[in-house]
């Protein structure tokens, strides 16, 4: 039984009732269940948007997290396997597979992806939000074949360093993104930033 395994930091579908889901992407983090580590709002619209899902498509969603990416996928129409190897994380994302009502549409897989992904069917767009590492990319492009839409986001130096140098070989786009929230600060309000988001999209 899933509700008995952890106490979730945000309770899943927290959204006003009776004027059902909003059409686009980008919902409100608590509308998942998640433990802070959830691409947030704006960033998931982002990047919902550089993935580009059409009705029927098939997404693999490397390092799920909370499935977020992969839920709005498939509200978008398609079809989705999240691809996470934290056990809690997996229990996170089943639970919202299991509350979205998606799970015809919806695939996790538990492991790390570098050995999980080639047994599953070729998607046509894959995004990276975790586990992105050089041996993961040089899998990929040896596994997808060529009209793949790849999408990775970093938020370390790392993985960054990374995305920069992938970016110099292969093309597409890379967009750095920055956002800033209006907070309290002391009586009056001030800009906090967000940790910057390097997004690499590009058709393989
Ligand atoms: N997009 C997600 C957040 C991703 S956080 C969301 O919106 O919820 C990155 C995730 O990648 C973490 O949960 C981490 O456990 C997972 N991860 C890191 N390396 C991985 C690997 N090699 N295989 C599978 N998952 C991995």
């Amino acid at each position: 039984n899933l509700s008995d395994i952890a106490a979730p930091v945000a309770v899943a579908i927290d959204l006003p009732t009776g004027i059902g889901l909003p059409s686009a992407s980008g919902l409100p983090d608590h509308a998942f269940t998640h433990d802070g580590q959830i691409t947030k709002r704006p960033v998931r619209a982002l990047t919902l948007s550089a993935l580009a899902p059409r009705p029927g498509e098939t997404l693999w969603d490397i390092g799920a997290g909370s499935g977020s990416i992969s839920v709005e996928w498939c509200l978008a129409g398609g079809r989705a396997t999240a691809f996470e190897r934290r056990a809690d994380r997996v229990a996170n994302i089943a639970r919202n597979i299991a509350d979205f009502g998606i799970d015809h549409l919806m695939h996790l897989v538990e492991g790390a992806a570098l050995d999980t992904i080639a047994d599953q069917p070729t998607p046509d767009a894959v995004f990276v939000g975790g586990g992105g590492t050089p041996a993961l990319f040089d899998r990929l492009f040896d596994l997808l074949p060529p009209g793949t839409r790849l999408v990775a986001n970093g938020v370390t130096l790392e993985t960054e360093a990374l995305l920069i140098d992938l970016h110099a070989k292969r093309g597409g786009t890379l967009l750095r993104i920055e956002l800033a929230k209006a907070e309290p600060l002391g009586t009056m309000r001030g800009w906090t930033p967000a940790r910057p988001v390097v997004q690499w999209s590009v058709t393989l």
